[in-house]
């Protein structure tokens, strides 16, 4: 079976030598040497201000969210992952929904005004599929309004946006670092912030709010990243420049391939260099898309209905209709997507799936 993702594995070998420093040390979670290694090397490659590695990548938004005091309203985006609804709900603010860009699939902007309310404390939107939001607008509007911004960018390994890590736009980026996403750690994450104090602030979230043993900064929650996890990161960071070329030539091959088809491919917005996370691609109506999966999944190819639901028709929130997220999640597909992907198979499944759609 050819499926949408596969996790990149580095030679055993590399990962047991890294493994032996935490066995050699008998220190396996608690912020040890491999996590501060990890740390050191992913500032430097992504040009992040200041980041914490945590054990993943859902932690990050519940502890920004309660980090930044945050109350009431968020305003979100109904196209992402559950993570990035749930975590509101879980936090026990309300996520008010905005509708996405058909072309970007994030959030519209232009649309973020008319749901402010006295009530709104925070807009939190997803990069999605690493496809940077329109972060000026969104900054504009959270100046004028005094609102906070998070950014669930956990999509966003490796993106730059005018030249800049797109982990520096917000108050707050997440990133998840499971074994799914771009970079992995098995299972793990890392919040990112450009201001010292918060970050601060928010560390001691992570970590029970131990200021030292005996005293506590305030109210904290276990997030902390093993050195095992650790160790993963250290074993797979030195190839992320490898995997990010061959994917970026997978995903240049499939854009060829659907050139001329009715086949609809994600629009990255401009000033971005992407980082190949993802493959969607938007069929013609849901019942196209369920054949055209059924009849991938018979030749033993298996892509992902990515995002579906759309989140605003979860039972826990409060129904708010979405148009375009409803429409766009009921016939999108996540094609397969990974390190080693030959260029043959990306040929075979683009040449079936558009004999499949035609
Ligand atoms: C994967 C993902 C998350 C959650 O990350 P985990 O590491 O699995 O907890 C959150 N938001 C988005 C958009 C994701 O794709």
């Amino acid at each position: 079976m050819i499926n949408v993702t596969q996790s990149f594995l580095p030679p055993q070998q590399e990962y047991q030598a890294i493994l032996k420093r935490a066995w050699d040390n008998a220190w396996l979670t608690n912020r040890g040497e491999l996590t501060k290694e990890l740390e050191g090397k992913l500032k430097e490659y992504l040009s992040v201000n200041h980041i914490l590695l945590l054990t993943n990548g859902t932690l990050p938004i519940q502890i920004a969210i309660r980090g930044l005091g945050l109350t009431g309203e968020i305003i979100t985006t109904p196209f992402s992952y559950v993570a990035t609804t749930s975590s509101i709900v879980w936090e026990h603010c309300t996520p008010v929904f905005v509708d996405i860009d058909p072309d970007y699939l994030t959030i519209d902007e232009t649309k973020i005004e008319a749901k402010i309310t006295s009530n709104t404390s925070a807009i939190m939107a997803t990069h999605v599929f690493g496809n940077p939001c329109h972060v000026e607008a969104i900054e504009e509007i959270a100046k004028k309004h005094n609102l906070k911004v998070i950014y669930d960018a956990a999509h966003c390994f490796g993106v730059r946006y005018k030249g800049n890590s797109i982990f520096n736009y917000g108050d707050v980026s997440t990133c998840s670092f499971h074994a799914t996403k771009l970079f992995h750690t098995g299972e793990g994450g890392g919040l990112f912030c450009n201001d010292k104090e918060l970050e601060g602030h928010l560390y001691y979230h992570h970590n029970f709010g131990h200021i030292d043993p005996y005293t506590f900064y305030g109210l904290g929650i276990n997030a902390k990243i093993s050195e095992l996890q650790s160790a993963m990161g250290l074993a797979v960071f030195p190839y992320m420049d490898e995997i990010i070329e061959n994917r970026t030539r997978s995903t240049k091959l499939y854009t060829k391939e659907f050139e001329n088809s009715s086949i609809r491919t994600l629009k990255i917005r401009e000033g971005t260099t992407w980082n190949a996370a993802y493959y969607p691609v938007i069929l013609k109506n849901e019942e196209t898309m369920l054949h055209c999966l059924n009849e991938l999944q018979k030749n033993n190819i298996n892509p992902r209905r990515y995002f579906y639901p759309s989140l605003n028709t979860l039972k826990y929130v409060k129904y708010q209709s979405m148009p375009v997220s409803e429409n766009i999640s009921k016939r999108i597909l996540c094609l397969p997507l990974y390190y080693d992907l030959e260029p043959e198979v990306v040929h075979t499944i683009s040449t079936l799936l558009k004999h499949i759609h035609e």
